[in-house]
């Protein structure tokens, strides 16, 4: 019988078994995908299938990721999956005060934040280190921003295999290079920025067999599509009028065009989202592709204080463009300013991200101004990582040291001396919360 699944070039279609450990075709270099063999899962794929499934207590159904092990990796056996439980993040309907400053008024935000290491990440890491441990790999690498370093070291860590990590260097948010030190990784920075990292690690992998972990890999990305079908899940299958997600690597956007097309194909929704991929203004080379109709594949020196898409070459350009044509999608960029106001209302909602998940929330905002999107349209924003993986930029941004940026929404310390008429005139200035 043939194989449930095989890996296929996006460029000239030639086909790999998934138990190789390659990365991109053979034959011309082109970026593979996990074809699954849909008619041969069919039976046994349906709504009810995989809502069935959200009573599971047990490990790997009641992972968000496993929940739809048909569409990820049909062909491994249950006991084979390296899992931390990941996925069912919260889907939130914004709080009225968000809502009304981004100008929506049917907006959610996917909050995967909630993920066990902070950001979606874990998705595509329970996929790709799950495939590491039966290709027979010993040790896995990646070039990372931070969040991949901090989600690989903790499921390497769990799988015990050796994780080894390329960092640019001095560009690392404090909670993720924290994470991937605790986890107890190699660690090593190199002096270069995000792309040279990615070109160093797939040399490196190639040169010397190591497994590669980053988003090229394609079983990160059967992951990651999981977040797309958790929304779906969570709307009742309502298929929202756009999804808008932050574009760095591309990784996700590829992801969330494959698995919406697949549930698409199979029957599981009636139509189709439209995607829009926001970039941050001083890293954008999709950006710069989609003005000018994707004729020329741009590629930038990137500069964002968005350290999560400070990504100049992005790996999957040629899977994203595919999600964008198959969606009618569009692609904004936001500046730093923006991304930060974002994050701040985002913050004060309750609900906190990091910088790179509020560009979904500021170019959300610019596309509802510029009538792209409808008011009244269903979007579902989604905040990729968590509010703790950057503590320094949110002191920073309300103590108003971030140099060319402007604080809109300061939330400052105060410090008073320890008697009852320091409280009191405090409260008595415009900005202190009344009494009760
Ligand atoms: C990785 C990451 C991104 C970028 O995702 P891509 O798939 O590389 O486009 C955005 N936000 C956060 C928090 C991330 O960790
Ligand atoms: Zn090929």
């Amino acid at each position: 019988m043939t194989a449930l699944s095989v890996l296929k070039c996006i460029e000239c279609g030639h086909e790999h078994q998934i138990d190789e450990p390659v990365y991109v075709c053979s034959r011309c270099s082109g970026l593979l995908d996990v074809v699954h063999d849909l008619e041969r899962l069919r039976p046994s794929i349906s709504r009810e299938t995989f809502d069935g499934r959200l009573r599971q207590v047990e490990a790997p159904y009641n992972s968000g990721v496993w929940r739809f092990k048909e569409l990820v990796f049909p062909a491994v056996a249950d006991d084979q999956i390296v899992t931390r439980g990941e996925g069912n993040t919260t889907l939130y309907r914004a709080p009225a005060k968000l809502a009304a400053w981004v100008g929506s008024r049917a907006l959610s935000l996917k909050h995967e934040g909630e993920n066990p290491t902070g950001s979606f990440k874990d998705r595509g890491m329970t996929g790709g280190v799950t495939h590491a441990k039966l290709v027979g790999a010993t040790s896995a690498l990646c070039a990372s921003t931070g969040n991949t370093s901090a989600s690989m070291a903790s499921y390497c860590a769990l799988a015990d295999l050796q994780a080894l990590v390329f960092f640019p260097y001095g560009n690392i948010a404090a909670g993720k290079l924290a994470q991937s030190v605790a986890y107890g990784a190699l660690n090593v920075q190199v002096r270069g920025d995000f792309d040279a990292c990615l070109e160093l690690v797939r040399q490196a992998s190639r040169q010397l067999g190591i497994y590669l972990l980053n988003s090229v890999n394609p079983f990160r990305l059967e992951g990651q599509k999981t977040i797309a079908f958790e929304i779906l899940q969570q709307r009742r299958w309502r298929v929202p009028d756009w999804i808008v997600l932050p574009g760095g690597n591309l990784g996700n956007t590829s992801a969330f065009g494959k698995g919406l097309s697949e549930l698409y194909t199979l029957g599981i929704i009636d139509r189709l989202p439209r995607i829009a991929v926001i970039q941050a203004e001083g890293a954008a080379p999709f950006y710069q592709s989609y003005r000018e109709g994707f004729a020329t594949r741009h590629q930038s020196k990137a500069q964002t204080l968005a350290t999560a898409i400070k990504i100049g070459n992005p790996a999957s350009y040629f899977k994203a463009r595919r999600t964008l044509s198959l969606t009618d999608g569009v692609v904004e960029s936001v500046t730093d300013q923006e991304i930060l106001d974002a994050k701040a209302m985002v913050d004060t909602s309750g609900i906190g991200c990091e910088p790179a998940s509020a560009a979904s929330v500021a170019g959300i905002r610019k596309l509802i101004a510029a009538g792209v999107i409808g008011a009244d349209q269903e979007v579902v924003g989604v905040l990729t990582g968590h509010v703790l993986k950057d503590p320094e930029i949110i002191m920073h941004y309300h103590q108003g040291t971030l140099a060319g940026i402007q604080s809109s929404f300061a939330n400052q310390l105060r410090t008073i001396d320890p008697t009852l008429s320091d409280v009191q005139s405090l409260l008595s200035r415009s900005h202190a919360p009344s009494a009760l």
